[in-house]
């Protein structure tokens, strides 16, 4: 189910208001926080409805640069844990939210996972993200797009959820070997629509041109090159526009994705150049199964 809300100056009262999905903190059960709104499909997979589970980043927000309102501080209070996943505007917060919310367990889901560099989705740089909550300079941090890395995220949110309670640990267990399932299923419709479920698919890897390079990690995943229009974070001078061109013909490309919360700009013109069409690509969606295969599903008819 795609979050609708628009972000405006009511931004807030859609994050307080959008019930059931944001929720608003019970004053019995467990009340966590989580970054991003696919964070919230895993935390509510593995929980099961048993824990209220808050949003940082708006819908409509770039991940990467976010400013917690005042309002969120305050609903920091009422949690039990904050599920960290390595984006930037972290780095500052946490230190903040942990000293405004005495009591609050810092989580960083991307504990386990593997990193890779945010130029080149094929060589993994990194040991496993330090603790510190810290992202290293120079990796990807759009780990929430792949299936196996959720699988390690997931162990991660289910051992905290077992430890802060420890009444519903069996089910928050259950839940979590149920999600782990789902998951490999996803994985497998994923490399049967992206054809990727042999050695050939490595050979011939299809290639999807993004403006922001959201999904280095789903490509190297699924036998898929992803070439990204954004360079660090900006848009490509004349001379990179020319060579992303000349990419895009060579491989024949007929759709440009674009992130809701990024520019269209550079992506329309090139999509202009080569006769292409643009397409919004979410990798913030609540409805992470789902906005995946579809996301699959468009790339795979391009
Ligand atoms: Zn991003």
């Amino acid at each position: 189910m795609k979050q609708t809300c628009v972000l405006s100056a009511a931004a807030l009262v859609c994050f307080c208001g959008c019930a059931p999905h944001h929720g608003s903190p019970s004053q019995e059960g467990v009340t966590v926080f989580v970054s991003i709104l696919p964070q919230k499909y895993f935390v509510d997979r593995i929980s099961g409805g048993l824990v209220t589970c808050l949003v940082m980043v708006p819908p409509g927000t770039n991940e990467h640069s976010y400013e917690p309102h005042p309002a969120q501080m305050s609903l920091l209070s009422h949690a039990k844990a904050y599920f960290a996943i390595g984006l930037e505007f972290e780095g500052p917060w946490i230190p903040k939210f942990a000293s405004m919310a005495k009591g609050i367990r810092m989580v960083h889901t991307d504990s386990l996972v593997e990193k890779i560099a945010s130029t080149d989705a094929d060589e993994p740089r990194s040991a496993p993200s330090s603790e510190s909550g810290r992202p290293a300079a120079g990796l990807d941090p759009h780990i929430w797009l792949s299936p196996a890395l959720v699988r390690q995220q997931a162990a991660t949110i289910a051992a905290a959820l077992e430890e802060i309670d420890t009444l519903h640990a069996a089910a928050y267990r259950a839940n979590f070997v149920s999600f782990l399932r789902g998951i490999d299923s996803l994985d497998r419709r994923l490399r049967a629509i992206l054809r990727c479920d042999s050695g050939e698919g490595v050979a011939r890897r299809k290639t999807f041109l993004v403006f922001h390079p959201t999904w280095g990690y789903f490509a190297k995943d699924y036998c898929l090159r992803q070439v990204a229009i954004e360079v660090e974070g900006k848009e490509p001078s004349p001379r990179m526009m020319k060579s992303i061109l000349d990419t895009a013909r060579f491989y024949k490309i007929r759709t440009v994705f674009v992130q809701p919360e990024f520019s269209r700009t550079s992506a329309e013109v090139i999509a202009h150049e080569i006769g292409a069409g643009v397409l919004d690509a979410d990798a913030l969606a609540y409805d992470w199964k789902d906005n995946l295969l579809y996301v699959a599903q468009k790339i795979a008819e391009q």
